[in-house]
């Protein structure tokens, strides 16, 4: 069967590393059997993607089963980039307020708006601001109830009924990276947005994230580069941008002149080239850690909750029982599980014994992460 890019329907791609049918696992740590890896590179527009995972079958896979941090109430992804550990969506909130300032009324409309937590922290700060905002997976019932004066629907973007209503500020956080066809999307918010209106976007930034090429439900692997070439040909300027960790931040503003696709290929094969590099190294480093603990050398664990850790016991073919435990900073993951191994703190390594520990998480943390590990003693595994 052939296969085309989403954006520009060019047959022209690139495979890319890895090539895999089997169980997969998505971004939200759940398990996919008979899903497929199928990494491409357009080099007809530049976007890398993925032409299996939940391709196809993404409307009713968030309708039904995806649950992001649903598990309990209060579990949110924490960002570690600011000076002392807040939530990902305080860090988001405060991130846009430092791109721009915005008047005392209008109307806001957030895609995918999970529990809600974003539209909390704006909502605070901006009262007088009318909100609306809709949610395809169970979440929907607690933003409901979150926001009563709100208007809040339970769909796709695809099936939204704005009715007549233009939004000044469009918000769509974790979103972008899962649709079957970014560009899509964004001309759908140019069309849902009044003159001058702001489209406030985070996606997890392929370049910091080479791990994210085994994340099966992460459709489009976006940089900097495809973001700003698929702003601009659906009609929205850069205002501004900002890399924070793993995520990046983009702010865009509406305008009425979109320009072509810009062929972004070479920019994003640099950076490609560099993460298929990285992820190979990340499996290859809980490949040894695994042979090392086979091998009568004490039991291993695998830092980070990140694609590659939870992938690599399908992709080798080991039993996931192997792993003494999963190893997080993350408290809010603490105590649950991951294919039934213990999700913990360092704390682990020596009520475990665990000898060796590969780290499964983006670069950008590696040193960082090593460091706390010196006084454990651990033989660590990294690229
Ligand atoms: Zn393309």
């Amino acid at each position: 069967m052939s296969v085309y890019c989403p954006v520009c329907k060019s047959d022209q791609l690139q495979k890319v590393y890895p090539s895999f049918s089997g169980t997969c696992v998505t971004s939200d740590m759940m398990v996919l059997p008979g899903a497929s890896l199928d990494n491409r590179l357009c080099t007809a527009c530049g976007l890398i993607f993925n032409a299996g995972g939940t391709r196809g079958w993404s409307e009713s896979f968030y309708k039904d089963s995806y649950s992001l941090m649903m598990k309990t109430a209060d579990a949110a992804i924490q960002s570690f980039s600011g000076p002392a550990p807040i939530s990902q969506a305080e860090r988001t909130h405060q991130i846009l307020r430092e791109m721009i300032e915005l008047p005392g009324r209008g109307a806001i409309l957030e895609i995918g708006a999970g529990k809600g937590d974003f539209l909390g922290y704006f909502l605070q700060q901006s009262g007088d601001w009318r909100a609306a905002a809709f949610e395809p997976s169970a979440a929907f019932a607690v933003l409901k109830e979150r926001f009563p004066e709100a208007s809040i629907q339970r769909c796709d973007y695809k099936d939204f009924d704005a009715g007549p209503a233009k939004f000044d500020l469009l918000v769509a956080l974790g979103v972008l990276e899962h649709v079957e066809d970014p560009f899509d999307m964004l001309r759908w918010a140019h069309r849902h947005l009044g003159d001058n209106g702001l489209f406030y976007i985070r996606v997890p930034n392929f370049a910091k994230n080479p791990n994210d090429l085994f994340c099966a439900d992460h459709l489009s692997k976006l940089t900097i580069h495809s973001l700003t070439a698929l702003a601009r040909a659906a009609g929205f300027d850069v205002v501004a941008s900002k890399e924070a960790g793993v995520p990046i931040f983009v702010l865009l503003r509406k305008n009425d002149r979109p320009e072509l696709l810009t062929n972004v290929v070479a920019d994003n094969r640099i950076i490609l080239d560099k993460n298929v590099v990285v992820a190979k190294n990340a499996m290859d480093a809980i490949f040894r850690s695994h042979e090392a603990a086979k091998a009568g050398g004490g039991p291993f664990a695998i830092f980070g909750l990140g694609s590659s850790g939870l992938f690599a016991p399908f992709y080798f073919g080991f039993d996931a029982a192997e792993v003494a435990a999963y190893l997080d900073e993350n408290r809010s993951t603490w105590g649950s599980d991951i294919h039934g191994r213990i999700v913990g703190g360092l704390d682990k390594i020596k009520e475990l014994g665990i000898r060796h520990v590969a780290l499964a998480i983006s670069p950008v943390y590696f040193e960082q992460v090593k460091a706390k590990l010196t006084p454990y003693e651990v033989q660590v595994y990294s690229a």
